[in-house]
């Protein structure tokens, strides 16, 4: 089956298909930038991105994706793109020092704060902890070929050999104040992807970036590529001086290093069109000669949480940790996050978590329940089996993930899991059930996952000692006590269920 995808640079959807027939499709997916945990926005378009990578295979597609993670480059003001405010990874070592000399590090965590390849290297582990629990495709692929997910610390020889390159060729100089620029009038397409005429810009640049920068560039929307900075917290040696390189570098030659000139598909956030996947074109076209950099752009809309834009100051920046602290399991943040179309902002709701959760854990039942009995006969394909095309269609089609999830929770749906099954007379089995189940899980990447909540700061023992004590009023009939303590409990974000062997509990997101 043929995946569709809106392409941002065509405008259209368009059939995906390799450069060569029979090639695997390459993909890059600009990756997190390690100066702190990732946020739930972030693993909304890496999501998005593995889900489209998900789809692609299950079409019988090949596709080699890489991610990197960015360790470098990023200044608190770099949509200005000029290397202006602080660099992010000095603010990351300044929160880890207060944190550590306020004791308030997470548990086992022994980092030196000033060195700030220790604070990239801590926070890029925690996101490959957060992403490998989410289920992210790349990270398994990487734990056998690292180069998979690169970091632009080990690509600096190659990020300096293309600024030379593109010094030599004149599409980049080095302005009146040593750093050096891509001359975007250089590359008549720029714009192309964005919609942003050179001439806009100029008009509308101007304002934002100090006038002293701009009056040294050719054009205000002439984007840096290496700035020397002898005193930066991260540098390195070149021929412009000891500095660092502009923040949309290490994309292009990442890209171009490990999948070649020409890519197939480049994704980001809807916030990476402009400037850094522009510039990205600007300067690996340049670099390379290649007629395209790559040939479908996929962008996912920005995720808000309740309705708003996520703030750190309204503490809606959620992360993994935090909502497993909360009760959630990663199975349910996962189906949370992939369950809108990607080209539409998405809304996070604890509401909609706590339905994701009750939606993953009926999954996981039904799972246990066609395995235990895989050998029943049943009438034919069951709702599993039928389901499967119209499941796929859906997610050809532009990744139309809610008609692929109103197909497949109708067919979970259709089976009971707390009886034992009717016996059909054949010819299908309820194994071939569970084969379909496992097929559209593939896509969606939900079963494998942990479905149960994180138990946060719950104490287990105070627990166990409010469940005995519901049950002694319960047995003293003291019903009115029972309840205030089931309340209690739920308070904590326990909910207890009382079956034929006792009393259990479950943890509830709040
Ligand atoms: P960063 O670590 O800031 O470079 O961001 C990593 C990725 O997350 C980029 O592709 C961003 O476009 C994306 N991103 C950031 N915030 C959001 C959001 N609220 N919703 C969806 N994607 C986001
Ligand atoms: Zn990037």
């Amino acid at each position: 089956m043929e995946v569709r995808l809106y392409n941002t640079l065509s405008r259209e959807v368009e059939p995906i298909v390799p450069s060569s027939q029979g090639q695997s499709l390459t993909f890059y997916t600009c990756g997190p930038t390690v100066y702190d945990y990732a946020h739930i926005g972030n693993f909304r378009a890496f999501l998005n991105a593995d889900m489209l990578r998900r789809t692609l295979e299950a079409s019988g597609q090949g596709v080699r994706q890489v991610m990197n993670i960015t360790d470098v480059g990023h200044m608190t003001q770099d949509s200005i793109a000029d290397g202006g405010g602080q660099d992010k990874m000095q603010i990351a070592a300044d929160r880890l020092r207060e944190a550590k000399e306020a004791g308030t590090l997470p548990k086992g965590t022994d980092i030196d704060p000033s060195d700030p390849m220790a604070v990239a290297e801590y926070y890029a582990q925690a996101f490959l902890e957060d992403a490998a629990a989410l289920g992210i495709r790349v990270v398994a692929d990487a734990q056998s070929e690292p180069e998979l997910m690169p970091r632009p610390t080990a690509y600096m020889p190659q990020m300096i050999a293309t600024v030379e390159r593109l010094v030599e060729s004149e599409h980049a100089y080095v302005a009146e104040d040593g750093v050096v620029y891509f001359d975007v009038q250089s590359f008549p397409e720029y714009g192309a992807l964005s919609g942003n005429a050179l001439e806009d810009l100029r008009s509308g640049e101007g304002g934002r970036v100090d006038a002293a920068t701009q009056a040294i560039k050719r054009h205000p929307a002439d984007f840096m590529l290496w700035k020397p900075d002898p005193e930066h917290v991260m540098r390195w040696q070149s021929p412009w001086g000891e500095g660092y390189p502009g923040w949309h570098l290490e994309c292009s030659v990442m890209a171009n290093a490990l999948l070649g000139d020409e890519v197939d598909i480049h994704s980001g956030g809807e916030d990476n069109i402009f400037p850094h996947h522009e510039c990205e074109i600007a300067q690996s076209r340049s670099a390379t000669g290649a007629a395209s950099f790559a040939r479908y752009w996929f962008h996912t809309r920005f995720l808000f949480v309740d309705g708003k834009k996520m703030s750190k100051s309204a503490g809606s920046v959620h992360t993994l940790r935090d909502l497993c602290d909360r009760g959630a399991s990663p199975a349910a943040v996962r189906l949370e996050l992939i369950r809108t179309h990607y080209r539409s902002n998405a809304n996070f709701t604890f509401q909609g978590l706590r339905d994701a959760q009750r939606q993953v854990a009926r999954w996981h039942r039904l799972r246990q329940w066609l395995v235990e009995n895989g050998d029943a006969s049943i009438d034919g394909p069951g709702p599993l089996q039928q389901a499967r095309e119209s499941f796929m269609a859906a997610m050809c089609d532009d990744l139309n993930v809610s008609g692929a999830l109103g197909v497949f929770s109708e067919a979970v749906s259709a089976w009971p899991v707390d009886a034992a099954p009717t016996s059909g007379s054949g010819p299908g089995t309820l194994a071939g059930e569970l084969e379909a189940l496992l097929e559209m899980d593939a896509v969606l990447g939900v079963l494998d996952l942990r479905c149960e909540g994180g138990e946060g700061d719950i104490d287990q023992n105070h627990v166990a000692a409010l469940i005995e004590a519901r049950n002694t009023a319960r047995g003293a009939e003291d019903f009115g006590e029972a309840d205030r303590i089931r309340d209690e409990l739920l308070g904590m974000g326990v909910a207890i269920k009382d079956g034929p062997d006792g009393t259990s509990w479950t943890r509830v997101v709040q």
